[in-house]
């Protein structure tokens, strides 16, 4: 019918780094059961892999001989799972919201493993804050008003406190404070006494990069040593989030940035190429936090690590996505396919709110798996498809891209985007349509000879 491979070099693709365990399920038929239950889509989540993760960022600061502390950042995925896992591991939870704190001590992580983040806390918020003796990360001189007067009266513990830095580097950012602002806080937070508990700042860099990130976190450690002759206790900063996941090797990404135009898209849709997230960094996740710990800061002589330590200084690092790498998928059903110029439209069972990075004018690029009854899809064959949900809407797309799939993609067989667990899955999801939200399922262990799944306890309703 013409759609069969004619053209299979033409099309660019980003195979994702494979993972046993995603493969295995794939192939083990769970997929198709579980799709047939939910009627509809949803997503499986890998936990042995965010231990993985954890464990990786904690061994970066042991091998560098760092003290300090890994806090998920609860915005990357809703789920309970990763509360859990880090209430498991004594490890700590980043969170913005009533709501996300509340879960993050429903699941059992202690008050004094939260760090509390987020531009202008609300009342609520800070007084939960400081009962559980969380530590907050100051935004501004009104909010450190706020969380003195709070501290002051009725509450019996002191307010733990960061000062976020309005990062010098990007002077554009609606975040943290300005050094004359910092200045002031300080001043306040010596004059608040024992109501407050200064331990040090914070900062969160947009981007991926290393070098700013250690050369920022040398000034807050000085900073703090500046804090400390006033009195303060000014033990630790926060280098926030950031640490890149390396979702494709380097060859794949950079070919396909080099081959990919208007052309390889539904209806020629243009992305700006700069718009994507970068799908391949060098160095990545933890590896990205060695690096920054091994990094000779600007206008320094030895390393951040070295500094850190000579100066006893504790450092907090809050990966988000990084913790979430490999750890979970998308599952979709094919609900149509319709042929047009050379390729199909596929239409499956869900929306792209449930892949976040169109909302960014973007688009998620690791290709999905095509998984029939009998597990993946395999052989040389391209038949070109991209991806439509289930809505009225001209640009609900998963998927602009036409894909080159193995096989001739059927009803009733399953796409599976492979690690979104990172942002992907639930950052945008709404009920649209009156359609259900999807679903999670925590498989534990994906190598047994029959992968068992439960629900998470977040969706579990
Ligand atoms: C979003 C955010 C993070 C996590 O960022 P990732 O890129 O997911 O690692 C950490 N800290 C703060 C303050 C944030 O806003």
């Amino acid at each position: 019918m013409g759609l069969t491979g004619s053209r299979p070099a033409d099309l660019p693709t980003l195979p994702a780094h494979t993972d046993p365990g995603t493969e295995r399920i794939m192939d083990s038929g769970l997929l198709h059961e579980l799709s047939h239950a939910f009627d509809g889509p949803f997503h499986f989540l890998l936990p042995h892999r965010f231990d993985a993760n954890l464990a990786a960022f904690r061994a970066a600061l042991d091998d560098a001989g760092v003290a300090g502390h890994v806090y998920y950042a609860k915005k990357a995925n809703k789920a309970a799972v990763w509360a859990e896992r880090c209430a498991a591991h004594g490890a700590g939870v980043d969170v913005a919201s009533v709501p996300e704190l509340r879960a993050a001590l429903g699941h059992g992580v202690r008050g004094e493993h939260i760090v509390v983040t987020g531009p202008a806390k609300n009342d609520a918020l800070l007084r939960l804050a400081v009962l559980h003796g969380c530590l907050v990360a100051v935004d501004a001189l009104d909010e450190l008003d706020l969380l003195t007067t709070l501290a002051l009266t009725g509450t019996v513990r002191p307010a733990r406190l960061l000062l976020r830095r309005l990062p010098p580097a990007q002077p554009h950012s609606r975040f943290g404070m300005t050094a004359g602002e910092a200045d002031t806080a300080l001043d306040r937070c010596v004059r608040a006494g024992d109501a407050v508990r200064m331990e040090g700042f914070s900062f969160h860099l947009s981007g991926y990069a290393t070098r700013p990130r250690a050369d920022l976190a040398a000034q807050l450690v000085d900073a703090c040593l500046r804090a400390r002759e006033l009195g303060l206790r000014a033990d630790r900063i926060s280098i926030g989030g950031g640490f890149a996941v390396d979702y494709s090797s380097g060859g794949h990404w950079h070919a396909f940035l080099a081959a990919q135009r208007p052309e390889h898209y539904h209806a020629h849709k243009a992305f700006d190429a700069d718009g994507f997230y970068p799908y391949h960094s060098p160095v990545a996740g933890a590896d990205a936090l060695r690096t920054v710990l091994g990094t000779v800061p600007d206008g320094g002589r030895t390393t951040l690590a070295a500094r850190l330590k000579e100066t006893g200084t504790l450092l907090l690092a809050e990966p988000g996505r990084a913790l979430l790498d490999g750890a979970g998928a998308s599952v979709f059903r094919v609900q149509g396919v319709k042929e047009r110029d050379g390729y199909h439209v596929l239409t499956v069972d869900g929306t792209s709110l449930s892949l976040s990075e169109q909302w960014f004018n973007s688009e998620y690029l690791p290709d999905p798996y095509l998984v029939t009854r009998d597990g993946r899809a395999r052989g040389d064959a391209a038949h070109p498809a991209c991806v439509g949900g289930a809505t009225c809407l001209e640009s609900d797309l998963l998927t602009w891209r036409k894909v080159p799939f193995p096989a001739r993609p059927r009803v009733g067989d399953l796409l599976v985007y492979p690690n979104t667990a990172g942002y992907q899955m639930d950052s945008n999801e709404s009920p649209f349509h009156g359609l259900p939200l999807p679903p999670k399922v925590v498989v534990d262990r994906p190598d047994a000879a029959r992968p068992r799944w439960r629900l998470d306890r977040a969706t579990a309703r």
